[in-house]
């Protein structure tokens, strides 16, 4: 068993656009609500890895109780503001807030969370197409790739059908000439599936969702989840002891994904303001 290691190859891409930033000078808006931990963590995150790449990161902090009225005012502020070149939202908002109409509101070209519509569409075409694609999905793609992992005729499975993983990367892997089957919590007999891949993608949120019966000899095994367990430590959707024993490569969590996530944001800041300005 092989270690896929987002967390080396995700400061390796931010240090690969160092000198793309320096000519650009690349910003990235993020608007915060609310004081959520898990969000304050990957806003952190965020910020440091634009540090890195030397991205000017510019962020907005709303209370909790924030109307959809100044948040979509606020959007449509950064949206018109010239020197921001990227605006992502951080999920999830609070209830009085209606997402799709807040993912809707940020103009495609600096959608660099890649969850717009327009984004997403573009993206079932090609590859080439893959303009501003959903940053976690870029990044599994990105690791795979790194690795050699081959995708055209594989068998992959995901596990999860979310707007921002599963389904966007069953629509990658496809891209790539996959054979894909995409499993959810209606999925009759999830094993059945899941043991038949060659790539196995999971992104559910529930801790040991993946047991090692449940996977093939040999299988690519990608974990998205987050979770915490009982212990408070995070852990992703896979055991990983038991399954790792089976897999060729494996990604750990933490680690893994989400490094990449965050790596393949600023892929897509750096692309939008390529794009923005026409190089
Ligand atoms: P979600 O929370 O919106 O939806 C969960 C998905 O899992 C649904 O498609 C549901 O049908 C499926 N599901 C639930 N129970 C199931 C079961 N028993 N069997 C099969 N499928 C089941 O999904 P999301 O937003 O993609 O998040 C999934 C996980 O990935 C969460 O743990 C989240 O924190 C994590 N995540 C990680 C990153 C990262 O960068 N590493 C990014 C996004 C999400």
């Amino acid at each position: 068993m092989a270690i896929l290691d987002g967390k080396a190859l995700s400061e390796q891409l931010i240090d690969s656009v160092k000198e793309k930033a320096e000519k650009l000078h690349p910003t990235l808006a993020v608007i915060l609500v609310g004081e959520n931990p898990a969000s304050m963590a990957y806003v952190r995150n965020k910020k440091k890895a634009c540090e890195r790449a030397g991205i000017e990161y510019r962020e907005y902090k709303f209370p909790d109780n924030i109307t959809q009225e100044s948040l979509l005012q606020k959007i449509k502020e950064l949206n018109e503001d010239d020197s921001v070149n990227g605006l992502i939202v951080q999920l999830p908002l609070p209830e009085q807030i209606y997402v799709p109409e807040v993912i809707r509101a940020v103009a495609p070209a600096k959608d660099v969370d890649g969850f717009h519509a327009y984004n997403i569409g573009k993206m079932f075409l090609s590859p080439e197409f893959e303009d501003l694609p959903p940053a976690t999905p870029l990044g599994i793609v990105k690791l795979l790739d790194h690795y050699n992992i081959p995708i055209q005729g594989q068998e992959v499975v995901v596990v999860g059908h979310s707007n921002i993983v599963g389904k966007p990367i069953s629509m990658m892997m496809l891209n790539r000439n996959a054979t894909v089957t995409t499993c959810h919590i209606y999925t009759k007999d999830l094993s059945a599936h899941t043991r038949r891949a060659d790539i196995l993608i999971v992104a559910v949120g529930k801790e040991k969702l993946i047991t090692a019966d449940m996977v093939k000899e040999g299988a690519v095994v990608v974990d998205v989840g987050m979770n915490r367990n009982s212990e408070g430590k995070l852990c992703g959707d896979v055991d990983f002891e038991a399954v790792g024993k089976k897999a060729s490569y494996i990604t750990p969590v933490p680690g893994g994904v989400g490094p990449m996530t965050v790596a393949a944001l600023i892929l897509n800041t750096i692309r939008a303001t390529e794009r923005q300005n026409k190089v």
